[in-house]
């Protein structure tokens, strides 16, 4: 098996060889077709599995390869949003998915409490494509307005347990209400799944398909 076959592209092939991914880890395996397939996912992996390449190369490739709808005058906003319990993951899959989109144009962005608002509004101001974002500071930036998540295409929940067990599920129910509900692709990324997971995932997943490494 090699990342070739699961239907990436040749600047996401180059990054991983530069990077010395030989071979894709069994979480990516499954992932990554299904994810590029289009389908939601729910998908059970602990870290150190290899989660953030599952989702994360598809999910480039997604934003690299399909035109973003025209929006005239106004801003580039947004077309994907990646949640994330802690500022620490934020920054880990930040830097993670810069590595892989190396040979792509990827705009991104983190948005995380205990720092200034200043350099967050600006950086959204400019224009990205991709917010990978803790909870409870995204709330803070769509009570500003600073945030417009009406173009997300792809949701994907990172350690959703550990958002819950932080207290985070009104605040993710918050950022869901703002998101389109037609057309969007959601990814469910969790070491357990208890009810509260599973109830979440029944309201705002269509039809996920589901893995477990
Ligand atoms: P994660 O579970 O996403 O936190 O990844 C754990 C570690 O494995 C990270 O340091 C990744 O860079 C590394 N990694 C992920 N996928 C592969 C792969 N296919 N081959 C080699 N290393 C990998």
């Amino acid at each position: 098996m090699s990342f070739e076959s699961l239907g990436l592209s040749a600047p996401i092939l180059r990054a991983l060889s530069e990077q010395g991914y030989d071979t894709p880890t069994p979480i990516q395996q499954q992932a990554i077709p299904l994810v590029l397939e289009g389908h939601d996912l729910l998908a059970g992996a602990q870290t150190g599995t290899g989660k953030t390449a599952a989702f994360g190369l598809p999910l480039i490739q997604h934003l690299a390869t399909s035109p973003q709808e025209v929006t005239r005058g106004g801003p580039r906003k947004p077309r994907a949003l990646i949640l994330t319990p802690t500022r620490e993951l934020a920054t880990q899959v930040f830097d993670s998915l810069r590595g892989y989109s190396k040979y792509l144009r990827v705009p991104s962005t983190t948005i995380y409490g205990g720092v200034g608002m200043g350099p967050q509004i600006d950086a959204l101001r400019r224009g990205v494509d991709l917010v990978i974002a803790c909870p409870g500071r995204l709330i803070d930036h769509l009570e500003r307005r600073s945030v417009d998540l009406s173009g997300i295409e792809v949701l994907i929940l990172d350690e959703a347990d550990r958002m819950l067990d932080m207290g985070f599920l009104p605040s993710i129910k918050r950022i869901l209400a703002k998101l389109p509900k037609q057309n969007r692709q959601t990814l469910l990324f969790s070491a357990t799944f208890a009810e509260p997971i599973k109830a979440l995932a029944r309201e705002f997943m269509h039809d996920p398909r589901e893995v477990q490494v």
